[in-house]
């Protein structure tokens, strides 16, 4: 029988985890501090917004949230980044994105302290992951992913995992921490040939392109591994989907994650995760001495 891998166990898991770890960091008199920048007023990013504060509040961290209009510059922009380095109370920041087109993410990306990037766009933090040190902090998704992995006890090492997707928020780290885990990555991208072939070859799909139920019955083989990390709106449904057609593959499937409720319901915890270690590096000398 099919297994489905629901995102909402992973995540009390972390949490139940970081609890003993926020209460440490609270008896020595520090209040992990999350922020998030967003840019303008975009459903999706107010959204996020929302359900990281929340869960982040749910597990007892504070939360500021730092809201700039859509024509700001990108000088006003860079000055709000470096008084969030500068504020010894913020441990973690989240910068939504995309940002308008006026301004050079990139720029904007690579001016935020690495020490409080707990979604991995710095490219100190980027660099951890290719060249697989343990520091810095991963991008979300990417690590929600591994962590559902290694929840459902999926041991990836040695298997051979079908990557669609390389954008620089998802595929690509997600390949480096697939990599270092040891597992055989195959990417897979827009210009890719004989999609169907490489799918069925995998032990492992993971599915990251941003294409309503791109991925079918005949993609995939019997026993498979499938994770669904898409997250599209569907018209015709009116409701999200992923990019597999989960009515189509979930029979076949040995096990799949749902959407919405799989990879998505992780990466907040996982973020919260990340809020917690940058607060735990930031005052290792006085954790130390508690
Ligand atoms: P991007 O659009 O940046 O990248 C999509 C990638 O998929 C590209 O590498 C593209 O190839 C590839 N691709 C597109 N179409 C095809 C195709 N027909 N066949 C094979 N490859 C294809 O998207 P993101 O990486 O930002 O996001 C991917 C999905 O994940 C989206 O649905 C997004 O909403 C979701 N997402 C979910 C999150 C979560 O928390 N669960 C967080 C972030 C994203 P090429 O490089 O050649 O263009």
């Amino acid at each position: 029988m099919t297994e489905i891998l629901r995102g909402a166990p992973v995540a009390h898991a972390l949490e139940e985890q970081l609890a003993a770890r926020i209460q440490h960091l609270q008896t020595a008199g520090i209040q992990p501090c999350l922020v998030s920048l967003r840019v303008g007023e975009r459903v999706d990013d107010i959204a996020y917004e929302r359900s990281a504060a929340r869960r982040a509040e749910k597990n007892g961290l504070i939360t500021r949230q730092i809201v700039l209009p859509e024509q700001v510059s990108e000088h006003v922009l860079l000055e709000t980044i470096m008084q969030i380095n500068d504020d010894p109370l913020i441990h973690g920041c989240l910068i939504l994105r995309p940002l308008p087109s006026h301004i050079d993410e990139t720029r904007i990306c690579a001016a935020l302290k690495p020490e409080k990037d707990i979604d991995g766009i710095t490219p100190s933090s980027l660099y951890a992951v290719f060249a697989h040190q343990n520091k810095g902090f991963a991008p979300a998704t990417p690590a929600a992913v591994m962590k559902a992995l290694d929840h459902y006890q999926c041991d990836v090492a040695g298997k051979h995992v079908v990557l669609i997707g390389r954008s620089l928020v998802v595929g690509r780290p997600l390949s480096m921490l697939l990599q270092a885990a040891h597992a055989t990555v195959t990417m897979c991208h827009s210009r890719t040939q004989n999609l169907k072939q490489l799918t069925q070859e995998a032990d492992i799909l993971i599915v990251a392109a941003g294409h309503a139920r791109m991925i079918d019955a005949s993609h995939v083989r019997a026993g498979q591994t499938l994770i669904d990390v898409g997250i599209n709106w569907d018209k015709s449904s009116n409701k999200l989907v992923g990019d597999l057609d989960f009515e189509a593959v979930e029979a076949l499937a040995g096990a799949v994650t749902p959407v919405p409720g799989g990879i998505g319901a992780i990466t907040t915890a996982v973020l919260i995760e990340h809020v917690v270690q940058a607060a735990e590096r930031i005052h290792a000398s006085t954790l130390n001495a508690v």
